[in-house]
């Protein structure tokens, strides 16, 4: 599908692709602040992505993890504009030598296109001078990175964030760990939040604040109805309802019963 919708706050532009159009987990947004590119959108919307970042020169490209809906364009972007793109040092093997995408993955996004990468440094900057300064953020991915930009406000979210409410986990997904990132975030000052799945959020520290908040109030119910003697099913249903049809095309990779499983184990004192 051509580009979706466009994007324009503040000096931050953004483009919205996408195969499919059945919500966040299958849409998105690249995008730029001038010469800098954050994340690339998967490789089965080139083309569009292609057109949006041919309306200017670009001179560097930042990426939060090696996941191919963010990095899939990356070896793209290099040839075409001629930039070694930024990656947390934790992905560049990956991003190296590509992986295996399962199937779901692979027909809503593409697969990664393997790419070389530079290692992103403690701090990297804007044409103008101004910080960007990388914040690990291990739970979604180990390797996930968001870029927080101080003097902007601005916390670029790579899959941090996502939605106010989490509903799902991935098998390889560290909850205790996102819970704990985003804590440290929360510490950061920033307002607003670029998400390239939900788009813009201009009180994106609420926002986040809000998801901690709903993740934490659900573990504890979890861990209640637990003590009830519910088995994990009982309360994944009651919490959550039934698992969907995203658990079964992903074999259980991707399930509500994921999170409660991890949930029941979170520390809540
Ligand atoms: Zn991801």
């Amino acid at each position: 599908m051509p580009i979706r919708k466009t994007y324009e706050f503040e000096g931050v532009t953004g483009a919205k692709v996408g195969r499919f159009n059945q919500g966040i987990n299958t849409q998105f947004i690249v995008y730029r602040m001038g010469e800098t590119v954050i994340d690339t959108g998967p490789s089965n919307q080139w083309r569009y992505v292609k057109q949006f970042l041919a309306q200017q020169p670009v001179e560097q490209l930042l990426l939060t993890h090696h996941h191919e809906d963010h990095s899939g364009n990356a070896h793209h972007i290099s040839m075409a504009h001629g930039v070694l793109p930024r990656a947390p040092k934790l992905a560049q093997d990956k991003l190296a030598t590509g992986y295996k995408t399962p199937y779901l993955q692979r027909l809503i996004w593409g697969s990664l296109v393997p790419v070389k990468t530079q290692t992103l440094r403690e701090q990297e900057s804007l044409a103008d001078g101004s910080k960007i300064i990388p914040v690990h953020t291990p739970g979604h991915a180990k390797d996930l990175t968001c870029y927080f930009l101080p003097e902007q406000g601005y916390f670029f979210s790579g899959d941090l964030f996502i939605a106010k409410r989490l509903k799902l986990l991935r098998s390889d997904e560290n909850l205790e760990q996102l819970l704990q990132s985003i804590q440290k975030v929360l510490k950061l000052d920033f307002d607003t939040l670029f998400c390239p799945h939900g788009g813009i959020i201009k009180d994106g520290k609420s926002a986040l604040q809000e998801k901690l908040n709903n993740i934490l109030d659900l573990c504890e119910k979890a861990q209640t109805l637990s003590k009830k003697g519910l088995s994990l099913e009982e309360v994944t249903h009651q919490l959550l309802g039934p698992e969907d049809m995203v658990a079964k095309l992903t074999g259980g990779n991707f399930c509500k019963t994921n999170l409660i499983r991890q949930g029941l184990h979170i520390s809540l004192l």
